[in-house]
């Protein structure tokens, strides 16, 4: 026997064996349109120039390889915490912020539901919209929390399904916690408007229900971090709500190896800030003692600085521009070559990810016969898309839904 020997299978990932099977497929016009990583038009990984210029920075400074301390790089957290709630309510809230650097979103959304363990008895029920990042329910479930999806998009018509949405806040627990994607919501694209998130917000507050909001993707959206910051500035600001952002620089500083992240948890007063910033420490200590530091400081160095943060703001431009230039270049390809079905859902959408609405059978076909990878549920990276396939893939698309 084994000390192992209850220990079951589990398939591996479908995103990362979908990128296994693409990386292995010698197909020269593959196309991989299942990872959600930043490609530049010649499909190849992007170092954003402000990130290239912190770097450069950084190594002529002397670089050591110190421990960072348990919280985190100081001053990474108290940029990262501006960076989401802006100049202003960061001023304002300062002293009622409770903030460690984690690692990227994962960790930043694993350590703030063992924060929640801790602190919250009984343990809330955790809402998830349906669909949603895979991992969501993976890191909440695994933390013990009971785990509930709601209704969050209306497949036949391809949009938001707003009055489910409304009637889950209404009708949930007081005091349950929410998962809100910040903006970009992935799979589907499709965010709230600002007046939906007004409404939503109020419901939060009327109904003592929780927000934690996982911020993936600020800036990397619009290009514009303000406007991707919309919905948490709202609740922070406008309601003020308490509130957990987790943050994650993979998308937006293209630092996905580096594990860059950070938990920025509003508290409603200083006393209980200081005191949740010491058990986000202590529960830190525990699992990984120190967050890695050579990411961190990377994103405090362009956060730190006007030019390399102006740098920032035009690599997001640049990053979520070409994107949104795909996503209208594939929808007027679909369209002009008259493929059956509608498309507009596509210029509808937003952010680094894509619904197009196939069946798996079609998903299938495109993968076995013209070497184009995405989910089974039809999503796409937008970024793998570029000036050399999108033609490809469009006519791909059409052939098969003939
Ligand atoms: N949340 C969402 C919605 C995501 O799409 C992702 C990455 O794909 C993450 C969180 C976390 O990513 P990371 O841990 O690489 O920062």
């Amino acid at each position: 026997t084994s000390w192992f020997d209850r220990a079951t299978f589990y398939p591996p990932d479908p995103i990362f064996a979908l990128t296994a099977g693409f990386i292995a497929d010698p197909d020269p016009n593959k196309v991989n349109l299942g990872q959600g990583t930043y490609r530049d038009d010649e499909g190849k990984p992007w170092i954003l120039s402000s990130v290239h210029q912190a770097r450069e920075k950084l190594i002529s400074q002397k670089l050591y390889h110190e421990y960072l301390p348990i919280l985190g790089l100081a001053e990474f957290r108290s940029r990262a915490a501006e960076v989401a709630l802006g100049t202003r309510i960061y001023r304002e809230h300062k002293e009622t912020l409770a903030t460690c650097q984690s690692l990227s979103g994962t960790g930043s959304l694993h350590l703030t539901g063992l924060l929640l363990r801790a602190v919250l008895n009984p343990l809330p029920k955790v809402f998830i919209p349906e669909p949603t990042w895979s991992n969501h329910h993976q890191i909440f479930r695994a933390l013990g929390f009971e785990c509930q999806s709601f209704p969050y998009y209306d497949y036949a018509n391809k949009t938001l399904d707003f009055d489910s949405y409304i009637s889950t806040l209404e009708s949930a627990e007081p005091h349950s916690i929410f998962i809100l994607h910040a903006c970009a919501h992935n799979p589907t694209g499709c965010d709230p408007s600002k007046s939906q998130w007004e409404q939503i917000g109020q419901i939060f507050k009327d109904r003592q229900l929780f927000p934690l909001f996982d911020a993936a993707y600020l800036g990397f959206n619009s290009g514009d971090v303000d406007e991707d910051a919309f919905a948490i500035r709202y609740f922070v600001d406008d309601l003020e709500l308490e509130t957990a952002v987790c943050m994650s620089f993979a998308k937006n500083m293209g630092l996905y190896g580096e594990r860059v992240g950070c938990t920025v948890l509003v508290a409603k007063n200083s006393l209980t800030a200081r005191n949740t910033e010491s058990m986000l420490e202590m529960l830190q200590r525990s699992e990984v003692s120190n967050p890695p530091g050579f990411g961190a400081k990377i994103a405090s160095t362009v956060l730190g600085d006007e030019q390399l943060k102006g740098a920032w703001y035009e690599d997001m431009v640049t990053m979520s521009g070409r994107i949104r230039s795909m996503r209208t270049q594939l929808h007027d390809l679909l369209v002009s070559q008259a493929t059956p079905g509608s498309w507009n859902h596509l210029v509808n959408q937003t952010g680094m990810f894509g619904f197009l609405g196939l069946s798996p059978k079609v998903v299938e076909q495109l993968r076995d016969q013209y070497y184009i990878y995405m989910s089974a549920n039809s999503r796409i990276s937008l970024a793998g898309l570029n000036s050399h396939n999108v033609e490809y893939v469009a006519r791909s698309i059409k052939t098969c839904l003939e």
